[in-house]
């Protein structure tokens, strides 16, 4: 069912906040024959004491899709999302605050694009000190010269 995944990591934290968890229990076999399918139930129960809140077998089944949800006939292009990068949630386009951390989306994705520039300078620089090693040749070991560019990425790599 679109939007009923059990497996799905957002629906798991999002039960995990009203202190909730999913489990799925086997209730039927699936019988011998090649692609037969067994029957499993959904219980939705309390993480503190495990009291079962809902199971799936107690909610109506749908025999017929259900045309307010089924597939539409032609397909449209999903709305682009972006990412909050002081928590890494997707957020809409015209966010300024994020829903999920309350950041504010500007100055983190800036703060995000200052951490990004420095990582590649500091690769940057590990890459051009390992290239002069390697013209160096093989030799008798030397003690490197390890600069500040290696002892800083080993120092805030942390
Ligand atoms: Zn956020």
């Amino acid at each position: 069912m679109p939007g009923n995944n059990p497996y799905c990591h957002y629906r798991a934290l999002e039960l995990d906040k009203q202190g909730l968890r999913e489990r799925v229990e086997k209730i039927r076999d699936a019988a011998k024959t090649s692609f037969a399918v067994g029957e499993f139930e959904l219980i939705t129960e309390r993480v503190a004491d495990g009291v079962v809140v809902a199971t799936s077998a107690s909610q109506p089944r749908p025999r017929r899709p259900d045309p307010s949800t089924a597939s539409p006939a032609e397909g449209r292009i999903p709305p682009r999302l972006h990412l909050c990068r002081a928590c890494n949630a997707y957020i809409s386009l015209d966010e300024s605050t994020c829903p999920h951390c309350g950041a504010d989306i500007q100055t983190a994705a800036l703060t995000y694009e200052e951490e990004r520039r420095r990582r590649a300078g500091v690769i940057d620089k590990i890459e051009q000190q390992l290239a002069a090693l390697r013209q160096r040749g093989p030799g008798p070991a030397r003690s490197l010269d390890v600069s500040s560019a290696g002892t800083e990425a080993v120092a805030q790599s942390g």
